[in-house]
């Protein structure tokens, strides 16, 4: 299948630190993905792995310091900002904070409006897209007039997937989009974007630091590491035999009531590294138990290990403990 996005050997790099004293802090690291029409891509990792800001990167909020994007198979590596507001048009985002995303001194409906107005869409056309999608995010037409405050968390965040699927785009990237939630209203949520995927083909690209609540959702699911994809998988493989040990550790710090799993989880010792200093070798190997002296002096590529199946580890056909 032809792929909707496609990223080859994207990285991005911030210079940080104060004047005279800069350094690179190399936030993605040659990242290669692809997006196909119509599946959810789930992309999980620890807090600071990097997966914001790739996401913003996919969607050229941010450009790439290196590497190549092509959407639809247009190269949009390195585009104007009119071709970016175009491109806002096939590709939305909805934010990890229904709280804070949404401007407080607009109506709901002007909110879910907007980008179509800035399409330059007839008054007409807008009210009739404004009730049709709140109709699809399952938000009482009534709810139009009123401002966000009035709303409990679940509703707001209806609100901003409301307003990011209003231009009928072909891709949206989901940032942390339920970590906000209660766990209850996390599921409703989880079930609103599976039917609407379904029902418009949009592919999704869900990005969470929990790989516990992306399994009902994705279709492949990327794991990253210090900027890095360390494992890419169909999520049912990825779920039952992953092939690298950070991936292994993050299914074991899932909570479970199986109280006989109890003492038996692989935990992670040790912090994720700084990506100002990041380990030579493989960036995990500081906290991997497989770990080898290969590891300390040579990083792994991300290769195939099974159809469909890619890894970045040089024992990722070894049994995991
Ligand atoms: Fe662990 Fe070595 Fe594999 Fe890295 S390459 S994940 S340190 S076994």
């Amino acid at each position: 299948m032809t792929a909707l996005l496609q990223l080859s050997g994207v990285s991005k790099t911030f210079r940080v630190g104060a004047a005279g004293r800069q350094t690179d802090l190399r936030a993605v690291r040659d990242v290669s993905l692809d997006v196909h029409p119509g599946e959810t891509l789930a992309v999980v990792g620890e807090s600071g792995c990097g997966k914001t800001t790739l996401g913003r990167v996919m969607l050229r909020l941010t450009p790439p310091s290196a590497g190549t994007l092509r959407f639809d198979g247009v190269d949009i590596t390195n585009i104007d900002a009119k071709a970016r507001r175009e491109l806002a048009r096939d590709m939305q985002i909805v934010f990890q904070d229904p709280y804070s995303a949404l401007n407080p001194r607009m109506k709901v409906a002007d909110i879910i409006a907007e980008p179509l107005v800035n399409l330059g869409m007839s008054r007409a056309q807008v009210r009739e897209r404004v009730a049709r999608v709140m109709e699809t995010v399952r938000l009482p037409i009534a709810f139009a007039d009123r401002y966000p405050h009035a709303f409990s968390g679940g509703q707001r965040q209806r609100i901003g997937i409301a307003r990011a699927l209003a231009v009928e785009p072909r891709l949206i990237v989901c940032d942390e989009a339920v970590s906000a939630l209660d766990v209850s209203v996390q599921a409703q949520i989880l079930t609103l974007l599976k039917q609407i995927r379904a029902d418009t083909g949009v592919a999704l690209v869900f990005i969470s630091h929990n790989l516990g609540v992306v399994r009902f959702l994705a279709h492949r699911v990327a794991v990253m590491y210090l900027g890095s994809v360390v494992e890419v998988a169909d999520s049912e493989a990825l779920f039952t035999a992953p092939r690298h040990p950070y991936t292994a550790a993050l299914l074991d710090a899932i909570p479970e009531p199986d109280l006989s799993m109890r003492g038996k989880r692989r935990v992670i010792e040790g912090d994720i590294p700084s990506p100002l200093d990041p380990p030579p070798g493989c960036a995990f190997h500081r906290r991997c138990p497989l770990a080898g002296d290969i590891c300390r002096k040579e990083p792994p590529p991300l290769e195939a290990k099974a159809a469909g199946h890619e890894a970045a580890c040089h024992f990722a056909e070894t049994e995991l403990p």
